[in-house]
């Protein structure tokens, strides 16, 4: 017992004295920050940096995760977002992020045919999914807030954004990417080389680990616990699945993620789809649709773009990966014995 303690108070003297010539200037050991932010908990780490250089570069972050934050609350009545939410019809312009995060997400419903759709919060607030007052709408309801669903009629110009009377904007299918992708951004120009952000269900690389090797990102099984890991460097690796947010009522499970065609959950069969891609917002905005798609017409749309990758986890246990994953993806735990396929171009 003595001895052992000797020992740990050796290792800590050991590094501290080992940290201490790096303080000013060296890079000594990685520095974290956690926080809950757009209704998740996030958590920021940097590696191989002056230890004073990857503080500000953390604090910097916490700054930006905020004014995004600000900016883009469907909830908070402070918010740009919230202006635009409650502008009856009228133009209302935008801050430059705003703007470009509005156009990318407007590009990206219409790239995936309407499966991700921005407009979709009066139904997202009706079944409670913001306010937490969760509830079954009923057939009729959900038919009169489609007629407000429409991505088609956001108008975008340089004045600012023009939404039709009644229609209501939702960015957080989008939101966290983006902010993965302005805290890459932020890092790099700061000289960060390798660090990982974990934002909800996104998880974002700069780099590789500090020795070379790849960063290994855990994908979630539907029963708790890790069905598989992905080896990546530089990449988003973005998940959307029910398990994230839901309600269950009368022995029924609703979850957050809605398909616009219906006003309803989504129910494709589907646990979760990770998106592998270069870019947050491009892999948050897919992961989102192809969920809603189900396996087959997202399969049809990564063979049409191919400039992603997807882990699909269904509920009935089996779990597919496009190509590009091949070598960098591998079942573990109880779902290691699993069947996994291999979807090819
Ligand atoms: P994610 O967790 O990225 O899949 O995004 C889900 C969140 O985006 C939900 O909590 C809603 O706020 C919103 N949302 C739900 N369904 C859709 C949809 N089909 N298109 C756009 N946003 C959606
Ligand atoms: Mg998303």
């Amino acid at each position: 017992m003595k001895l052992s303690r000797f020992w740990i108070c050796l290792l800590a003297l050991l590094l501290l004295a080992g940290c201490k010539p790096h303080a000013h200037g060296e890079p000594c050991g990685p520095a974290s920050r956690e926080l809950t932010a757009m209704d998740t908990y996030m958590a920021m780490t940097i590696y191989h940096q002056p230890r004073e250089e990857a503080e500000q570069s953390l604090q910097q972050a916490v700054g930006l995760i905020a004014e995004l934050d600000e900016l883009l609350s469907v909830t908070d009545t402070d918010s740009e977002l919230y202006r635009v939410n409650h502008s009856g019809g009228e133009t209302v312009s935008l801050s430059e992020e705003t703007q470009a995060l509005l156009a990318e997400a407007l590009a990206l419903c219409k790239s995936t045919g309407g499966a991700l759709d921005v407009t979709i919060y009066p139904v997202v607030r009706a079944w409670g999914f913001t306010t937490g007052d969760y509830r079954v709408p009923e057939q009729e309801e959900l038919r009169a807030l489609l007629e407000k669903v429409d991505y088609t009629q956001v108008a975008l110009t340089e004045e600012g954004v023009t939404l039709p009377e009644g229609m209501e904007l939702d960015l957080g299918a989008v939101a966290k990417g983006w902010t993965g992708d302005r805290l890459m951004e932020l890092f790099r120009s700061a000289g960060v080389t390798s660090a990982i952000v974990e934002l909800g269900g996104n998880v974002q690389a700069l780099g590789t680990k500090p020795d070379g090797s790849p960063w290994r990102v855990a994908v979630q099984a539907p029963e708790g616990g890790y069905a598989g890991a992905l080896e990546i460097a530089d990449k988003a690796v973005i998940t959307s699945g029910g398990y994230q947010r839901y309600f269950v009522q009368n022995g029924e499970t609703y979850i957050h993620i809605m398909d616009p065609a219906s006003g309803r959950p989504a129910e494709t069969g589907l646990h979760s789809v990770t998106v592998v891609t270069d870019r947050g917002i491009m892999g948050d905005a897919l992961s989102t649709a192809l969920f809603v798609m189900g396996r087959e017409k997202a399969v049809d749309y990564w063979r049409f773009r191919q400039d992603f990758d997807a882990i699909f986890l269904s509920e009935n246990g089996t779990a597919a990966i496009t190509e590009g994953l091949e070598d960098c993806f591998s079942l573990c735990g109880e779902w290691e014995d699993r069947p996994m396929e291999i979807i090819r171009k």
